[in-house]
C-alpha cells in the first residue's frame, strides 16, 4: 500500500474499504473460526471449512454403513483415495496428475524421497540444505546420510544466513559444488517467511547435474508453484497448514514425471501397481509414478477432510489467493511500520519486504519481549504463534481473515506495549506455542 498518508493507512475506514474489495471475502462463511478469536495462525494449522467437515462425515458414514466394502465399492473408493486427492491438488502446485499423491506424513515422505534421490557416488557425497531449515527436515537428512554410511556432520552442508533471517540464492548456488549429491531446501523459511526462488535454484542445480527437492509445507496453498515446468525432481508438503486438512492429516508427495523410472527405496505394498497389489505376490512391482512411493495403507480418516478442503481452494483459485495474500501481508507490514516501529514499540519486520520473496506469513520481531507480547496477544483473543528467539508470526489468510482483523491486531499490539500488560506474563514457554 505505498504512498498512503499515515492517517488514511491506519484508519478503520481504509481497512473496511480493503475488505470490501477482497474478491475472496465470500469464502469466509465457509470456515469455522474459533469463537472470540482473531485467528492468524493458518500457517501452522489452517481452519476447518464446512466442505472439509462434510467430506470427513461422508467417510465416517461409509465406514459405518459399508465396512470393508468402502475400499472398493463406495462412491469414492478408499483404494484410490491417495491418487485421486493428489490429482485434485495437482493444479495448486503445477503438478501433473500422476506426479502427486496424498500419502504418509511430511517427514516420512522426506525419508522416502531422500532415500531414493540421495546416491553417494565417488566424490558426490553431500546433501546441501540451509542453516534456517525446519528441524525435522535436518533430522531426516542427517539420518539418511548415516543410513547410507556417510558422516551426518561432514556430509550435510548448511548454507549460512547473512542476517539470521534469510538465505541468499547466490549463497546456495555457490555451494552447489561437485561434492553435492542432492539439494533439499524449503520453499518458504518457516521463521522469517522468505520465499526462495525455486525455479532458479532448480535450473542451477540441474546445470550441475544435481537432483533437487523442496519442502513446500509453508507455500502450498498460499503461493502458486510450477513444479512440473520448473523440473523440480521431488517435493513434499503437509496438508494441515494453508491446505486446511486438519491436525496431523496426510501429506503430499510430488515426483516429477521425468523421474518415474526411479525405484522407491523405502518399499511398501501400497506403492505396488494397483492392478496387481491384491495378487499379494512377494515381488514388489512399483507404480511408475508418485503413487509408487506410498508405503502403507492410506490413513483414510486422516485424509478425509482434504477432498472437501480442496474444493474451496480450487474454487478460490491459487492465483487469486496469492494476490490477496500479498495485499494482506503488505498491509500488515505497512501498518507495523507506521505504528509499531518507532520507540517505545521497537518492532521490526523480519520478512523480506519485496513481495516476490515473501510467503504467506509475516515475521514480527521484538528484540526483548516477543514471547511475553505473544502471550499478551493470546490473552486478548488473537491467535498468533511464537518462534524463538524473538519472532511472532502472523498469517493473514485471504479465505478467512479480514483487513479489519489485521488492523485490530496491530492496534492491540500497540495497546499491549502502551499499557505494559505483557509484563504480567511468564517468560517460560508452553510445549506448543
Ligand atoms: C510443517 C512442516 C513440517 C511438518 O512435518 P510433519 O512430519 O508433518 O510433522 C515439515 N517441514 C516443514 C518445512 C514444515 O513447515
Amino acid at each position: 500500500m505505498p504512498g498512503y498518508r499515515h492517517s488514511i493507512l491506519t484508519s478503520e475506514s481504509f481497512a473496511a474499504a480493503l475488505d470490501r474489495s477482497n474478491p475472496l471475502a465470500r469464502f469466509r462463511r465457509r470456515f469455522y473460526t474459533p469463537p472470540g478469536t482473531i485467528y492468524l495462525d493458518g500457517n501452522s494449522l489452517g481452519l476447518l471449512s464446512r466442505p472439509a467437515e462434510r467430506s470427513l462425515a461422508r467417510v465416517l458414514e461409509e465406514w459405518r454403513t459399508m465396512g470393508v466394502r468402502g475400499w472398493i465399492e463406495g462412491p469414492r473408493p478408499w483404494f484410490y483415495e491417495a491418487e485421486e486427492t493428489g490429482a485434485a491438488a495437482a493444479p495448486l502446485v503445477g503438478a501433473r496428475t500422476h506426479e502427486l499423491v496424498f500419502t504418509g506424513t511430511t517427514t516420512v515422505n522426506i525419508h522416502a524421497l531422500v532415500a531414493t534421490f540421495y546416491e553417494r557416488r565417488g566424490r558426490r557425497t553431500r546433501i546441501l540444505a540451509d542453516a534456517l531449515d525446519f528441524p525435522t527436515d535436518i533430522y531426516a537428512l542427517r539420518s539418511q546420510i548415516a543410513l547410507k554410511g556417510g558422516d551426518p556432520e561432514a556430509d550435510l552442508v548448511l548454507v549460512p544466513s547473512r542476517d539470521g533471517r534469510t538465505i541468499e540464492e547466490e549463497d546456495i548456488i555457490e555451494r552447489m559444488t561437485p561434492e553435492v549429491a542432492l539439494v533439499f531446501l524449503p520453499s518458504v523459511l518457516f521463521r522469517s517467511g522468505q520465499l526462495l526462488d525455486m525455479e532458479r535454484l532448480t535450473r542451477e542445480a540441474h546445470l550441475r547435474e544435481i537432483p533437487i527437492g523442496f519442502d513446500c509445507s509453508h507455500s502450498a496453498g498460499a503461493v502458486p508453484h510450477r513444479l512440473n515446468r520448473w523440473g523440480v525432481d521431488f517435493a513434499v508438503f503437509c496438508g494441515y497448514k494453508y491446505l486446511n486438512g486438519g491436525p496431523g492429516c496426510s501429506a503430499f508427495l510430488y515426483l516429477h514425471e521425468n523421474r518415474f523410472d526411479r525405484k522407491p527405496v523405502l518399499a511398501g505394498w501400497f506403492g505396488n501397481k494397483k492392478t496387481s497389489q491384491f495378487d499379494l505376490r512377494l515381488d514388489f512391482d512399483p507404480t511408475p509414478a508418485a503413487g509408487g512411493w506410498q508405503i502403507s495403507s492410506p490413513g483414510i480418516l486422516g485424509s478425509a477432510t482434504m477432498p472437501g478442503s480442496l474444493t474451496v481452494l480450487r474454487e478460490a483459485g491459487i492465483d487469486r489467493i496469492r494476490r490477496e495474500s500479498v495485499r494482506m501481508t503488505s498491509y500488515l507490514i505497512d501498518l507495523v511500520k507506521a505504528v509499531l516501529e518507532a520507540p517505545p514499540y521497537g518492532f521490526r519486520i523480519g520478512t523480506p519486504l519485496d513481495p516476490r520473496r515473501r510467503g504467506g506469513h509475516v515475521a514480527l520481531e521484538h528484540p526483548r519481549e516477543a514471547l511475553r507480547i505473544n502471550e499478551a496477544l493470546k490473552a486478548r483473543g488473537v491467535v498468533p504463534d511464537f518462534r524463538p528467539p524473538n519472532v511472532i508470526r502472523l498469517a493473514p489468510i485471504p479465505l478467512y481473515n479480514t483487513y479489519r482483523q489485521i488492523r485490530g491486531v496491530v492496534f492491540r499490539l500497540k495497546d499491549i506495549v502502551d499499557s505494559g500488560e505483557f509484563r504480567a506474563f511468564s517468560r517460560r514457554r508452553k510445549a506448543v506455542s
